[in-house]
């Protein structure tokens, strides 16, 4: 039997789920405000942590693609690439107290990291503490995904089970896919829209999530080219955090290929001034122009960025935070010897 199907929830019944049904799903993880190391989030506040702001490349300096979201006393992680759960143990974020985790597409630098979530996440010490099921909402394909990791890493759990008395419902995965636009999360005044963004004729499904919490927003581009539909949901976000391709300006041989699936800072430029948001931020860094220099990349993507766009804009690093509020949108930096934010 696979875990949907203990679950009770089979891969038909929620491809065919209507958008309000989804939000009456019950909540499996703790609904409790989570307590992390992480500064606490203030009341109708959205925090956003970079956790990971990197592409596919290894690199010591920018982990892979991951986002973390916090509002109405709830934790979501949009993506998981590479070295995810290194970053939150960094922060104090137990990856077993994150309420969701949301997936834009299946390039393996946006899912990579969720074998370590999961798995680790189920395990005793404070990094994870999952009691419940882990919830992985994403498009068609990740009931897969989750189901094969479950297949891949069996002899995990059998072990764990019978030598750690790991619980088997946190060992467990409940799988939520969405095939259309529109809200698929609406948990203690957070609301959760999908929306389907254009990575190129040959990678679907592939979205961005947009989230809403007591008048405040946030978007999360995903994996994008140029894209009228993320334009049309991010109209009135108070934070962009937009993906983007960096590359000379005359084009090596084989940086085409990689662009064709990219936004450039000009581009995005052209984005943020319909959108105008509060804050604009780029992540998911795809660096073609020296990946082992990233200051490089980050003057080149401001300057030409700002041929489209004047309003505030910062390229993020790993564990930069910004909180919204009603009346502003405060960065705040990691401070890696201390393990804190701020000075
Ligand atoms: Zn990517
Ligand atoms: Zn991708």
């Amino acid at each position: 039997m696979s875990s949907e199907q203990k679950s009770g929830i089979t891969r038909r019944g929620l491809v065919g789920a209507s958008l309000i049904g989804w939000a009456a799903l019950p909540a499996v993880s703790a609904m409790a405000a989570t307590s992390t190391g992480l500064p606490p989030v203030g009341k109708d506040e959205i925090a956003v942590t970079l956790i990971g702001t990197g592409s596919v490349v290894p690199n010591t300096i920018r982990y892979g693609n991951s986002t973390l979201i916090q509002a109405g006393g709830l934790s979501f992680l949009i993506d998981a690439g590479r070295g995810c759960a290194v970053r939150l143990t960094q922060v104090g974020m137990p990856m077993g107290k994150i309420d969701a985790f949301f997936l834009t597409h299946f390039h393996s630098d946006h899912v990579i990291g969720l074998p370590d979530l999961w798995m680790t996440g189920y395990l005793h010490p404070t990094f994870g503490q999952r009691a419940g099921m882990m919830e992985v909402n994403g498009p068609i394909g990740t009931t897969k995904l989750c189901n094969s990791m479950r297949d891949a890493f069996s002899d995990d759990i059998r072990i764990r089970e019978a030598d750690e008395h790991i619980d088997d419902t946190a060992t467990r995965i409940k799988a939520n896919e969405f095939a259309t636009d529109g809200v698929i999360f609406n948990r203690n005044g957070v609301t959760v829209t999908a929306f389907e963004v254009n990575h190129g004729p040959l990678i679907k499904p592939a979205c961005g999530y947009r989230v809403d919490y007591a008048g405040r927003s946030v978007l999360v581009s995903g994996d994008t080219k140029f894209d009228e539909n993320l334009i049309k949901h991010g109209v009135g976000c108070d934070v962009i955090v937009h993906e983007v391709g960096v590359a000379s300006e005359k084009l090596q041989e084989g940086d085409q290929l990689i662009m064709n699936h990219h936004t450039s800072p000009e581009e995005a430029g052209i984005v943020f001034a319909r959108t105008k948001p509060r804050l604009a931020v780029f992540s998911h860094i795809v660096d073609l122009l020296d990946d082992q220099r990233p200051a490089t990349a980050v003057s080149e993507i401001l300057r030409r960025a700002k041929k489209n766009w004047q309003g505030r804009t910062m390229v993020g690093d790993d564990l930069t935070r910004i909180v919204i509020s009603h009346s502003t949108v405060k960065v705040q930096k990691f401070n890696e010897a201390k393990g804190t934010y701020g000075v």
